[in-house]
Parts: structure tokens; C-alpha cells; sequence
């Protein structure tokens, strides 16, 4: 039996973990494969490459794409993202742009509220695809918060007093423009926001034209129940399943890497599955 990770970050986002190290500890959990899965980026694909083939790890080629539509946040896997892919990498720097600009205005809420934080701050305390988290991190080790949780309960998480809405931006634009390049299309977390079933499954249904290939089952936010619930809506909706536990290294303590919410570790079999329907559509793995 082999296990697997299928969502994953590294500091090229918001993990604590460098690619190089995220794919130390999943040959140390002794996993045959993971996707790295950042948001917004695809930056730590090389390294994480290079690090995979050394220890003899699959490597696939992720990014999760951090989009606010009428159902609320919603995040969108990408798997096998081509190598040049010049529409994609311009969609995301226009993200990470939107990010910067929403990572400005919170800076200004807090410190409006007191708080002794500056964008260059920011900037020193992360690389890349810079959001929330690293911002909790620099509250918590200013003292101003007990845990990451407390600085997204208390003011950088909705209905916290720092909060600002992501700019909106269409997820039929992203799952159209991952799909036209060849990448195999996931929703991630589909049952973490708690939305009303009636309207997840319409806005599933509504993606399903443009190219939206699988949801993912197995994650750490997903109970047995949960994860049964999207297997069903998967099957009723022919959509193919994936899996993993978005690890985000020590900032996210309670995820380990290459185990889920219900407990298991995540099969081999997920993957191969995975690949089989990127397969049928003639597309390489
Ligand atoms: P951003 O991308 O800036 O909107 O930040 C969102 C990210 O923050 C998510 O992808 C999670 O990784 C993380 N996050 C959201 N809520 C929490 C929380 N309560 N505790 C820790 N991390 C969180
Ligand atoms: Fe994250
Ligand atoms: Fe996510
Ligand atoms: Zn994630």
C-alpha cells in the first residue's frame, strides 16, 4: 500500500516548511507521492522538483487558487500545471498583486487598533505569496495573540476587527484558464465553509462545463462525515475524488503531513485514479 499528500504548502507561500523540507518529511512519512499545492504560486515547484527526484518522491505540479465568489471563499486545485505557462503565471502575479494590496489595507486596520506591524515588516517575515498567516505569525511573536487561531478569531479572520474581503474574482475564469492549460481541476475543502448543500452543489454543477475534473474527499477539516458527503456528490455530479491534508508545517500544528481528518493516511490508489482521468482526457502526468 502507498500513501500519498495531494495538498501541501511550503514557504513559497504560507508554509513553515521550504520545499526542500516539506519533501524531506514526506519521504520521512514515507510517502511515494505529494502535489505542492501553494496559493497563488508556483514557485516552489523547482526546488521541490529537485529535492523529490534526490529521494525518489512523485512530484506533482500544484497550485490552489484563492478565489471570492457569491458562496463565499472558495479555493481551487490545479494538478499537473504545464511548466511554461505564461497565461498562468500572469494570472497569479495579478493575484499576488491583490493580495498585496488587500495584506496593505489590514496592515493599516491593525494598526489603526495600536498594533506595532509595517508592510516592510511583512515583507522581511515572508517570501512569496504573501496573506494572513504570516501576519498572525508576526502578532504571535509580538505577544499580541496566544496562537494563530486567536489572530484570525480576533482580527484578521471574517468578522475579526482588521478583516478585508478578498477582491472578488470569478471561479469559472479559473477553473476555464487551469483546464485550457491541461490541469486536472479540484475544488479543495469543499465542506469547510459550511455552505448550505443546495447551493454548493449548484455552484459545483455551474463549474462543471468549464472544466472542473474532482472535489476533494479526504482533508484534515473533513470528518468521516464530511468526507462521505463529498464522495456521494462526487459520484451523483461523475466527478473524480482527491486527497490531502493541507499541511502547512509548524504554523498549522494540529495537520500532519499525509493524514486527514478522519484519521487514515491517504491511499496510493487516490492518485492513480486521479491520474487515470487526466489520462483519458490525452493529457500527460
Ligand atoms: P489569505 O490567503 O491571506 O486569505 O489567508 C488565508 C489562509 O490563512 C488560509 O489558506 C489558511 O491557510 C489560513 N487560515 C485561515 N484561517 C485560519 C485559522 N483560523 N488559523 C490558522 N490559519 C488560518
Ligand atoms: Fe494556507
Ligand atoms: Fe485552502
Ligand atoms: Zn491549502
Amino acid at each position: 500500500m502507498s500513501y500519498i499528500d495531494l495538498h501541501t504548502h511550503s514557504t513559497a507561500s504560507d508554509g513553515a516548511d521550504t520545499p526542500s523540507e516539506l519533501v524531506e518529511n514526506a519521504h520521512k512519512k514515507g510517502l511515494s507521492a505529494i502535489a505542492l499545492t501553494d496559493h497563488d504560486t508556483l514557485d516552489g515547484l523547482v526546488e521541490a522538483r529537485e529535492a523529490a527526484r534526490d529521494l525518489n518522491i512523485e512530484l506533482v505540479r500544484g497550485c490552489e487558487i484563492s478565489v471570492s465568489a457569491d458562496i463565499g471563499e472558495v479555493h481551487i486545485l490545479g494538478f499537473w500545471v504545464p511548466e511554461k505557462a505564461d497565461k498562468l503565471e500572469s494570472f497569479l502575479s495579478h493575484m499576488r498583486e491583490k493580495r498585496c494590496e488587500r495584506n496593505s489595507l489590514i496592515i493599516k486596520k491593525l494598526q489603526k487598533q495600536g498594533f506595532q506591524i509595517s508592510e516592510e515588516e511583512l515583507r522581511e517575515n515572508a517570501q512569496g505569496s504573501i496573506g494572513r498567516p504570516h501576519m498572525a505569525r508576526i502578532l504571535l511573536e509580538k505577544g499580541y495573540v496566544s496562537t494563530i487561531n486567536d489572530a484570525f478569531d480576533k482580527y484578521l479572520g471574517k468578522g475579526g476587527s482588521a478583516y478585508v474581503p478578498r477582491a472578488k474574482m470569478d471561479p469559472v475564469y479559473v477553473v476555464k484558464l487551469l483546464s485550457g492549460l491541461g490541469a486536472t481541476v479540484a475544488i479543495a475543502h469543499p465542506l469547510l465553509n459550511n455552505v448550505p448543500a443546495d447551493k454548493l452543489e449548484s455552484f459545483i454543477y455551474g463549474l462543471m462545463p468549464y472544466g472542473l475534473d474532482a472535489l476533494e474527499a479526504w482533508h484534515s477539516a473533513h470528518d468521516e462525515a464530511k468526507t462521505r458527503q463529498v464522495i456521494k456528490l462526487a459520484k451523483r455530479f461523475n466527478l473524480g475524488l482527491t486527497g490531502g491534508s493541507d499541511y502547512h508545517g509548524v504554523i498549522k500544528p494540529d495537520i500532519a503531513l499525509g493524514e486527514v481528518g478522519t484519521g487514515e493516511r491517504i491511499s496510493g490508489e487516490i492518485l492513480e485514479n486521479l491520474k487515470n482521468l487526466h489520462k483519458q482526457k490525452g493529457l500527460p502526468c
